[in-house]
């Protein structure tokens, strides 16, 4: 009970799950299986014709984002920290994702293609073997406008879901809390979406949402706290991450683990790329959830084991972090269950941290992310005993900033 007090006390802290075990002897009772992912995959690999055409930035129509190496960073931390830390440091940069500028870009976008296709497959105008760039026909306009997308979001999950579903052409709703950023909302009206403000925080947003869209026949709303179509669109990022590995020379092994710091908020997002990344090294990848002080959800859910039955407030934190896309008080319940012997950790830090790690980042390696993306630095200072004695490839898990406008990230910077 250690830990509660400390997380009470708003106390940075990192914790070893007890649950763990290794990945043979549970991947058979989980309810999510590698069919399932790669069914996902496929299903993207479909949707890559219209994804092109309807972004042409996005070269191949694939939404992926790359790796960069940071050994800078690195060693700007081992001087600051006065300590050796082992390995060497990877940032995965979902901060460029194309379409949404952050790790929403995965699932997000998935479910609501996944929607479409179902759709528009039931009605007789879509099958399996057409080209799917045919989607960005009017007819098809004409035909997805009588429907409707719903969803409850700090911010960057509705970015994701108002952009994709308003170019395929849905009427969508995206209900924000009262942490959402005012740019973020900007620039989904500018797109066509429509946006409910609530004074009150994120799960309030999710409950309207989810009202409002209950009401209407033709209205799908994307559970952020639920959906297994959001975990398997994050899920393929981690099954992919392989082949972006071998091709910089870096093989995972027993001896050179793959260690990954992931920002955690309702956890969907963290939760699916750690599937996705089990799925693919088994015991050889290591992965820690990170979050703010104020809102360690997910770590108050699984360390008390009553997931989505607790929330911060009910140990009397306030939700309230600089970190917005991790201002979550409850956490998913489905993503804590299934993580329960899966995730190797968990960690806080505190929001003046954040800060100090994003002019860091750009100041070492001139690389911008938002404040939530900074979550999971640090991490490799929690983990430093437990992997001395190998070569620990330490990933943190950039989730978002490149959408972020110009005047917002001078005030980040010079906090
Ligand atoms: C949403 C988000 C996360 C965490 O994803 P969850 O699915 O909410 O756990 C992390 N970082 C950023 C920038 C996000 O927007």
């Amino acid at each position: 009970m250690d830990i509660l007090n400390q997380l009470k006390n708003m106390k940075e802290v990192f914790w070893i799950n007890p649950n763990y075990k290794s990945f043979h002897e549970v991947v058979e009772t989980l309810p999510v299986k590698l069919e399932d992912v790669i069914d996902a995959k496929e299903r993207l690999e479909r949707f890559a014709p219209f994804i092109e055409k309807a972004f042409p930035e996005v070269r191949g129509g694939i939404i992926e984002s790359p790796i960069s190496s940071i050994p800078r960073l690195k060693t700007w931390m081992e001087e600051e920290m006065e300590m050796r830390i082992p390995g060497s440091f990877l940032l995965k940069r979902d901060d460029l994702l194309s379409i949404a500028g952050s790790i929403k870009a995965r699932g997000g976008i998935y479910e609501v293609l996944k929607h479409a296709e179902k759709l528009a497959m039931d009605n007789g105008i879509l099958s399996m073997e057409d080209d799917y760039s045919i989607l960005c026909e009017d007819r098809f306009k004409e035909f997805f406008k009588d429907y409707t997308i719903q969803v409850g979001s700090t911010g960057n999950l509705g970015l994701s879901i108002g952009t994709i579903s308003a170019k395929i052409g849905f009427k969508v709703i995206v209900h924000m809390s009262s942490d959402a950023k005012e740019w973020k909302k900007d620039l989904l009206r500018s797109k066509g979406v429509e946006v409910i403000e609530y004074p009150d925080d994120y799960s309030k947003a999710v409950e309207e949402g989810r009202k409002n869209s209950d009401m209407d026949p033709n209205s799908h709303f994307v559970d952020d706290e639920n959906s297994k179509d959001l975990f398997l669109g994050y899920a393929v990022g981690g099954l992919r991450l392989k082949d972006q590995l071998d091709h910089m020379g870096i093989v995972i092994d027993e001896k050179h683990p793959l260690v990954v710091y992931l920002p955690c908020g309702v956890g969907g997002g963290p939760g699916g790329v750690a599937f996705g990344l089990k799925l693919t090294y088994g015991d050889n990848v290591h992965c820690y959830f990170a979050e703010p002080t104020h809102s360690p959800c997910m770590m108050l859910g699984m360390v008390t084991g009553k997931h989505e039955e607790i929330s911060v407030e009910d140990i009397g934190l306030d939700n309230k972090t600089e970190a917005d896309g991790l201002a979550v008080g409850r956490p998913s319940g489905f993503v804590g269950r299934l993580m329960d012997s899966l995730l190797s950790g968990a960690f806080t830090i505190e929001d003046s941290k954040l800060y100090y790690y994003l002019k860091g980042l750009y100041n070492e390696e001139g690389i911008f992310i938002e404040p939530s993306s900074l979550a999971g630095f640090n991490g490799p200072i929690f983990t430093n005993i437990l992997y001395k004695d190998k070569h620990p490839y330490q990933m943190m898990w950039a989730t978002g900033g490149s959408l972020v406008p110009k005047g917002e990230r001078e005030k980040f910077l010079t906090r």
